[in-house]
């Protein structure tokens, strides 16, 4: 069954259950005709035992992912894990620097969408990659490729030539935003790369990335599916074609197996 693959699945048919006999504890005070106090007070215990339900599960979540980040090498203290209420599937990595304290905190986050569509396979790959954004500085790198982007951009603006409204003006940032994404497109395949390494060398099912990307792909909404969505996600997007990266996450797995006979 689907649900024994999700994250703090225990909690999540705690939570069902509870919520099957508030149901029923509504309906019995329908019966008896019960007083408006009374149908209060039930509800009342029913939202707070809800608020608490979510406590522990938002609780078992960051453990769960600490522990996947010690598996994969990492120390306890050294991510804070954040969870965003966003019913897309995604995972973030940043950090903040210390310019205030003497201390750099660095931020994994995932998306509740995340959590409640992807499996355990899935999540632990998607927090993988983003390990291997902070591993490899890529968030510094990125935020600095796009700011010189812009500032060439901007640059290439003021020569007479690139004047803004010039097809040569037009074609000139419109290779920059291509190029920039194009190296913004490396780093998030490396990260696949890496994620499947980390996964594999801790002893834990390398094939989640697969299923995620796979996942992705079969997205209605998903705008790699037309000519004209690949041409705008060529321009606009920082990630990889999705097919792109199910062929190299193939790739590896395939490798992987035949290692292993
Ligand atoms: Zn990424």
């Amino acid at each position: 069954m689907i649900i024994f693959s999700r994250v703090g699945w225990h909690i999540l048919i705690v939570k069902f259950i509870i919520n099957l006999i508030f149901l029923y504890s509504i309906y019995h005070l329908y019966k008896i005709s019960a007083s408006f106090s009374q149908y209060l007070e039930v509800v009342f215990i029913w939202i707070a035992s809800n608020i608490i339900i979510g406590i522990i599960y938002k609780i078992n979540v960051k453990f769960y992912i600490k522990r996947l980040l010690m598996k994969l090498g990492t120390g306890f203290w050294e991510y804070k894990v954040k969870i965003i209420k966003d019913p897309s599937i995604n995972a973030f990595a940043y950090k903040r620097l210390g310019f205030f304290s003497d201390k750099e905190k660095k931020y994994i986050g995932v998306t509740t969408g995340l959590l409640k569509k992807c499996s355990k396979d899935e999540i632990n790959f998607a927090i993988a990659h983003e390990l291997s954004h902070h591993r490899n500085n890529d968030i510094v790198v990125s935020f600095f490729t796009k700011v010189f982007g812009k500032l060439f951009k901007s640059g290439l603006g003021l020569i007479k030539t690139f004047k803004s409204g010039s097809v040569l003006g037009f074609l000139a940032s419109l290779a920059i935003e291509v190029g920039i994404k194009f190296l913004l497109k490396k780093q998030e395949l490396r990260a696949d790369k890496d994620a499947f390494h980390y996964l594999k060398e801790a002893g834990l099912n390398p094939s989640g990335g697969l299923k995620f990307f796979e996942r992705l792909k079969n997205n209605p909404d998903n705008l790699e599916n037309t000519i004209f969505g690949k041409l705008l996600l060529t321009i606009t997007d920082e990630h990889p074609f999705l097919e792109t990266r199910i062929k190299k996450q193939r790739e590896l797995l395939e490798t992987h197996i035949n290692s292993n006979k």
